[in-house]
């Protein structure tokens, strides 16, 4: 937070020395704080990110996860049973079981080629009395939380549990920046949430997003299903890069933003290299660099052609840079942003 300096505005100039120096001093003061602030502005973003790494640049494996899912034990179709083997048919390595206020027996579900998490979608009210929806991961057995109990205090607990929170369809509910900022701690935001989109057309939480970037607030971002129906399976989805397949390894490479949420196209590099963003992606019709306010970067294919690769050269003022890609058939991918050196 910035501080208020108290400037004695009004008040009339002295040729009294001792307030001439006074004042002197007090200019030299704002300035010499001012340059402090210039100088740490980076090192202030890194340390809201939590340090994220990026994906493209660190070893490990890419894994398909469902993070938001629902079976019958809340308001899902199917049983826990069958809504894994769907994830699993369809190619997913990693689905978290996050029903309404109440966690799942995951026992034995998981081998090694497949993990599920077990997880909980919590709906506190915030501050500002608007419900919060949490997608709350990595609960330990016998987690419990109650309706009455708020929403810091659900994203401190699961934290202090070693578990993550994710801040779910922030469209759908109409949150403004000051929601999204009345709670910290979060390890994540949605920027798509399936169902919301299919249903209601509000599944794209992308200017929320860049809202908490624009203000410093550095969290990377995932895609979902948010599946109820089994026909909406498949919609959105993150892809994780993690040394191994166990639940410690996905958790922190979600808590460090290493990795990439995608409806369809296939991104396979994004990085800064002599201030210039690159990409490589499966072919798409748009590739967009953004960063702060209105500083970036769209490209569009020619007609008839696709894109697979773009490059742009950031200007110095870019405090980060993300990028999102469009494909033929309208479905988005987004890294999460790079803070550049
Ligand atoms: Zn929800
Ligand atoms: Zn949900």
């Amino acid at each position: 937070m910035l501080r208020k300096f108290q400037n004695g505005g009004g008040r009339k100039m002295t040729k009294n020395s001792h307030m001439k120096k006074y004042y002197q001093g007090f200019g030299r003061m704002v300035f010499l704080g001012l340059v402090a602030v210039l100088i740490a502005i980076p090192g202030i973003l890194r340390s809201m990110a939590g340090e994220l790494v990026n994906p493209f640049s660190t070893e490990g494996n890419w894994y398909k996860a469902a993070l938001h899912v629902h079976t019958k034990t809340s308001d899902g179709d199917t049983n826990i049973l069958a809504r894994i083997k769907q994830y699993r048919d369809l190619g997913f390595h990693v689905v978290a079981v996050t029903d309404h206020w109440k966690t799942n027996n995951i026992d034995g579900m998981s081998d090694k080629d497949f993990l599920v998490i077990r997880a909980m979608e919590a709906h506190p009210k915030s501050n500002h009395e608007m419900t919060n929806h949490f997608v709350c991961l990595n609960l330990p057995e016998g987690f419990e939380i109650t309706k009455s109990t708020k929403a810091q205090k659900i994203i401190n607990m699961v934290n202090e549990a070693g578990g993550g929170v994710i801040y779910a369809h922030p469209y759908w509910l109409a949150h403004t920046i000051n929601d999204l900022t009345s709670v910290k701690g979060y390890m994540g935001i949605e920027v798509y949430n399936g169902v919301c989109d299919i249903m209601i057309d509000k599944g794209y939480g992308n200017v929320h997003w860049d809202q908490l970037l624009n203000k410093g607030l550095i969290v990377p971002a995932v895609a979902t299903d948010d599946i109820h129906k089994s026909k909406n399976i498949g919609l959105g989805w993150t892809m994780i890069k993690a040394r191994e397949l166990n639940t410690n390894e996905i958790i922190n490479a979600l808590k460090t933003g290493c990795y990439y949420a995608s409806c369809g196209p296939v991104i396979e590099d994004f990085k800064i290299e002599n201030g210039v963003a690159s990409i490589k992606c499966s072919p798409v019709t748009q590739i967009c660099f953004g960063a702060q306010t209105a500083i970036g970067r769209k490209f569009c294919a020619e007609d008839g052609k696709l894109l697979t690769t773009a490059e742009w050269k950031m200007t110095k003022k870019c405090r980060f840079v993300r990028a999102e890609v469009v494909d033929e058939n309208g479905k988005h991918a987004w890294t999460n942003p790079i803070i550049p050196k």
